[in-house]
């Protein structure tokens, strides 16, 4: 088994729509190609994978350092015992060779996007869906083959804020989502009050509804939100801080009596056991959304997951940051908590496909094999173009 070609072509989002923080219609998405020298049907098999929404591609890293490793590598030191697939470990640590510890950054993303496209060849190579062969690898017996699912959304578009957030949210319930996500802090106080009290009543209940702050508060705003936002008893509030600033977390939390959320901004393991160590964070509620194509694919995600079982939280606190279906496949191979679903945004690579089936608020990865990319018509047109 060798490498013949690792390819990336970098696709910008579509759309325009912003959080707290970040207006997304600059981003940009790495996708990654493995092409092998094995050949089915008349093509090589390749992997495909991409790192994840939010950030932005990482093409001159890629190429510059990570390609060329794995390029310049025995082939046989990047194979399992079995010699007929890849040891996504054994990637990862040819991609990092020379790489100093800390200050991950954006080469997290890139490592995470190129280690996943070996787990999708491998799931190829095994003609399986990846969540077979990602269960698999970790000695996860799954208890079932679909997920809980929400609708993230309810960002900042120009317009009435109410009106706009409780029509958004009345389609995703068209389309048969229950529980939702809504954007806080691009506002004030007062707007935001309204807005979630707008979300409520689409919802019904705080059990359903969730806030997101992206970071954007000082401790004392994100007290002042905490007040505020206590009454509804929501699913969670999500990253009130500074993700990197464990002390304000903690701080936040012993103000708030709900459920609070972070992670997706923590890119490896010694960052989420400093988060474990120092941010407060409680086993009987609270929700970690680290996402392992932003943090060097699913080797660290399962260093992750070990850091999590030692401080004796649950795997069902995980719910993976970025709803598509790399991390749908995750979420259900390793048995997590749930996934997001950005209906209608951040395309190509947002939401699912068709023959994933939903409903009830679950939703299951279809047996296509891998990560099933092929098969969404969104990135239909980016995946030939990365493949031609
Ligand atoms: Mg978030």
């Amino acid at each position: 088994m060798i490498i013949k070609e690792l390819r990336e072509l970098t696709v910008p989002l579509r759309g325009n729509i912003s959080n707290a923080l970040v207006n997304f219609s600059e981003h940009t998405v790495s996708l990654v190609a493995v092409v092998t020298e094995v050949v089915r049907n008349g093509k090589p098999v390749t992997g495909i994978a991409f790192d994840s929404i939010g950030r932005y591609a990482q093409g001159g890293l890629l190429r510059e350092r990570f390609f060329p490793r794995l390029l310049a590598a025995r082939p046989e030191s990047l194979l399992d015992a079995s010699g007929r697939r890849f040891d996504p470990a054994k990637v990862h640590a040819c991609a990092m060779r020379n790489e100093k510890p800390g200050g991950h950054g954006d080469r997290a993303a890139a490592v995470g996007a190129l280690e996943l496209a070996f787990w999708d060849l491998n799931a190829k190579l095994d003609d399986e869906p990846a969540f077979q062969t990602i269960s698999r690898a970790h000695g996860v017996s799954r208890l079932r083959d679909d997920v809980d699912v929400y609708a993230a959304g309810g960002y900042y578009y120009p317009g009435d804020p109410c009106a706009i957030l409780r029509d958004e949210l009345l389609r995703y319930r068209d389309m048969g989502f229950s529980a939702f996500k809504m954007k806080i802090g691009g506002a004030d106080l007062a707007t935001d009050v309204a807005r979630v009290e707008a979300a409520l009543e689409v919802a019904g209940d705080g059990s359903r509804l969730a806030v997101d702050a992206n970071g954007r508060f000082s401790v004392d705003e994100a007290a002042a939100y905490g007040k505020a936002m206590a009454q509804y008893g929501l699913r969670w509030f999500e990253e009130a801080c500074d993700p990197l600033d464990f002390d304000a977390n903690r701080r936040f939390i012993e103000g708030y009596p709900g459920a609070v959320a972070t992670g997706e901004n923590l890119f490896s393991a010694a960052d989420v056991r400093n988060l474990l160590r120092f941010g407060g964070m409680r086993a009987d509620r609270d929700i970690f959304q680290m996402d392992a194509g932003l943090s060097y694919g699913l080797t660290e995600y399962g260093r992750i997951l070990a850091e999590m079982d030692a401080h004796g939280y649950r795997r069902a606190q995980l719910y993976p940051h970025g709803g598509h279906l790399i991390n749908l496949h995750i979420a259900v191979g390793l048995q997590l908590g749930g996934c997001e679903a950005y209906p209608g945004v951040f395309q190509p690579f947002g939401g699912y496909c068709d023959d994933c089936v939903a409903g009830d608020g679950r939703i299951a990865p279809s047996s296509a094999p891998g990560f099933g990319l092929e098969r969404k018509p969104e990135l239909r047109e980016a995946i030939g173009q990365l493949l031609a």
